[in-house]
């Protein structure tokens, strides 16, 4: 059974979470999507965060229409930086050995992968899925696989091999696991969280960048300063 798992500030999550989430799921035949709110991310100005309360509240809100999806606080019961290698590694924990494990990480914070923690570790524990975002071409995941991350960990070989049968995407296969690295082309939607606090605090709309009930459950509670 494949699963995927995604993790994001979600501050607050939007259309361009979900719709990359469903159509990787329909690509891969994922049984389920975990979404997962993280407490403190490692990688972004923290300031600009909301509470980890509302951030969760709002994934959930967002996800309780798909029966495919759903949400974990495992990061935000954990509490402190949250790295995903220990949320892979819980999940490894929980989930039987026939759980296939897909990580699905925007192209963004994919070319950031080097800085991130565990590294080596990280492509020794699960799959990766690369969804596109607009500005963003498969030629810099190459660079960041075969360039940096080659240079950076010489004991690490990634290679091209034939297209995944499953959901015909490209395929990088690690060499230091039985697990690949996957480019999924999902449809590009110019959306993110910082647009949409911005919008917010700005006073303009956000109808249709994010779900009506997560829209509501902002303005009801006057979040990110309206
Ligand atoms: P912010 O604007 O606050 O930095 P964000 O919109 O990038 O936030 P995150 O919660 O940081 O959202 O993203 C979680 C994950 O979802 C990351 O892997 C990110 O690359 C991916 N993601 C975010 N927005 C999109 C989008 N529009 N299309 C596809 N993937 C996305």
């Amino acid at each position: 059974m494949r699963i995927g798992i995604i993790g994001g500030t979600f501050n607050p999550i939007h259309y361009g979470h979900l719709n990359s989430a469903v159509e990787i799921r329909e690509m891969f035949g994922l049984e389920k999507v975990i979404f997962i709110p993280s407490f403190i991310p490692p990688h972004k100005n923290v300031k600009d965060v909301l509470g980890p309360q509302h951030r969760l509240k709002m994934t959930e809100l967002a996800v309780e229409s798909n029966p495919g999806f759903s949400v974990s606080s495992i990061e935000i019961d954990r509490k402190g930086l949250s790295y995903s290698i220990e949320t892979i590694n819980e999940f490894k924990r929980i989930f039987s050995k026939e759980v296939e494990l897909f990580f699905i990480i925007g192209i963004d914070a994919f070319l950031e992968i080097h800085t991130w923690k565990d590294v080596k570790r990280l492509f020794q524990s699960c799959n990766f899925i690369v969804s596109t975002r607009p500005d963003y071409r498969r030629d810099n995941l190459h660079e960041v696989i075969f360039n940096l991350l080659r240079e950076k960990y010489n004991d690490i070989q990634f290679e091209i091999v034939r297209d995944d049968e499953i959901s015909g995407c490209s395929k990088i296969a690690i060499s230091i696991s039985k697990y690949a690295v996957f480019a999924a082309r999902t449809t590009p939607l110019n959306i993110s969280s910082t647009d949409i606090r911005e919008r917010i605090s700005e006073g303009r709309t956000v109808k249709y960048l994010l779900p009506e009930k997560v829209e509501s459950y902002i303005m009801n509670n006057r979040l990110y300063n309206r």
